[in-house]
């Protein structure tokens, strides 16, 4: 199994710490604010990783924080009126329902940063013991980089060029501009902890260091999050940890692309911002799920009008294609059907154990899909079809697809085009029997007029022997 690494910008043979476990660690959310679409991303990238490395039979231990305390909720907190733990509680137990919704597992461990204080205030103790560290007389804390003589082995970051995007702050007692803060004073009111250097709270590195070692040990096998957090975030936290341990700090580091949303950056200012529980109520998990991972997680994404509903359609139709083989069954041939379920697993894994290939396979998975549509309408088809469309259902588990009943999600999906149509199941079944009506007096015209009518607003009819049947035309 190969893994794309970022520290190496190559794809590496996955080798593990211990044989058949895996330590992971993924950076969580910051409780500021409701979940967008580019954590849903982040949170679904990292849930097929892990599911993926279950499948192929890893012990996986997977660790993700949710900062609680830090500059934006409190300014958050503070315009609303609240209190910042009270609020970050609040946006905690919401996107955990939304990503619970979103399909993706609850890690082996959550844990967030107030939990772990006592554990960062030892880590930034020995560090200032080992000279990695000052305390300024303002009770701030700095890593000393130039002490580390590593930083920079991920990001490659070449400190000459132009570092836009980070943030220059006016930091009192900090000695040198690439220094930055383990710990923070705290201002007067702000939440805080009692410290050998005055009241404070944590900077936002130390708290996933800690995390990842308290949990999961010095050296850990992957460590996850989203491209924009390579530098500074993970870059700091190489140097805060191997600094402390004198060891490396992970093998493996995995970076998901961005999200674009219709080709530009997702932000307040342009009010872009795709938010979780709306994309939720307009979508099944599935399609938002396709959609994010239909892209290598290592590129970017650009979300475009078209992105979520072309995959709708792509799961209606797949859906689709499950229903009929529920409701039918089939006598082909077990050798056969075995011969078939065998290469489509082997090409899973081949295909998945490529970095996490997800692209190329959807691509597959449409082959797959067809195959499935072709076999349903044959008379004799040699294949057990149900064996293969179970098959299909296990391997698409480790992406979150094709779990649910196919009816609940047709009738959905159905349901939502009818409302924006402005029709109602029993208009068309009028229509349809008034349709039955004109034919059966020979009024093609009139009953051409009816299905064209229903056309136009996407309604499709099929005749049978055994009547009508409706349809959406997605
Ligand atoms: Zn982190």
């Amino acid at each position: 199994m190969k893994i794309y690494n970022t520290l190496s910008h190559q794809k590496e043979e996955f080798k593990t710490i211990e044989p058949g476990k895996v330590s992971m660690y993924a950076c969580g959310i910051t409780a500021s604010g409701d979940a967008h679409v580019g954590h849903a991303y982040q949170s679904v990238v990292f849930d097929m990783i892990s599911k993926y490395l279950k499948f192929r039979g890893y012990d996986v231990k997977y660790v993700r924080n949710y900062t609680d305390v830090d500059d934006k909720i409190i300014a958050k907190a503070a315009e609303l009126n609240k209190d910042p733990m009270e609020y970050a509680e609040y946006i905690m137990a919401k996107t955990d329902k939304e990503l619970a919704e979103l399909g993706s597992a609850k890690p082996t461990i959550q844990s967030r940063a107030t939990e772990s204080i006592p554990d960062m205030l030892q880590f930034i103790q020995t560090l200032i013991d080992k000279g990695f560290a000052y305390a300024t007389p303002e009770g701030n804390v700095y890593f000393k980089v130039s002490k580390f003589p590593g930083y920079g082995k991920l990001s490659r970051i070449n400190w000459n060029e132009n570092r836009d995007g980070v943030r220059k702050e006016v930091e009192p007692g900090k000695l040198d501009d690439k220094d930055f803060a383990l710990w923070k004073a705290a201002k007067p009111g702000e939440i805080s902890w009692d410290t050998p250097w005055g009241k404070g709270r944590p900077g936002w590195h130390i708290e996933c260091s800690t995390m990842a070692m308290k949990f999961l040990g010095k050296t850990i096998d992957i460590h996850g999050g989203g491209r924009d957090l390579a530098f500074p975030h993970h870059e700091n936290e190489i140097a805060q940890s191997e600094a402390l341990t004198g060891q490396e700090f992970s093998h493996y580091w995995m970076h998901n692309g961005l999200l674009k949303v219709n080709g530009q950056k997702m932000s307040k200012s342009l009010n872009n911002g795709i938010l979780l529980a709306d994309l939720l109520k307009e979508y099944k998990s599935d399609v938002i799920r396709f959609a994010l991972l239909r892209t290598l997680y290592r590129s970017d994404i650009n979300i475009t009008d078209d992105l979520f509903p072309e995959s709708e359609k792509h799961l209606y139709r797949f859906y689709q294609i499950f229903k009929k083989i529920h409701g039918k069954s089939f006598n082909g041939q077990e050798d056969v059907t075995q011969k078939y379920i065998d290469q489509i697993e082997q090409d899973f894994i081949q295909t998945m154990d490529d970095d996490f290939n997800t692209s190329e396979l959807f691509a597959k998975l449409f082959g797959w899909m067809d195959f499935l549509s072709q076999e349903l309408v044959k008379k004799n088809s040699p294949y057990i079809l149900t064996k293969i469309m179970e098959k299909l259902k296990t391997l698409c588990s480790v992406f979150g697809l094709l779990q649910r009943d196919p009816e609940e999600f047709l009738a959905f999906v159905r349901n939502k085009y009818l409302e924006k149509s402005g029709l109602t199941e029993k208009d068309i079944l009028l229509k349809i029997a008034e349709r039955a009506e004109y034919k059966k007096n020979k009024q093609f015209d009139l009953a051409d007029n009816i299905r064209n009518q229903l056309s136009e607003k996407h309604i499709t009819l099929q005749d049978s022997p055994n009547g009508t049947v409706w349809d959406i035309e997605l």
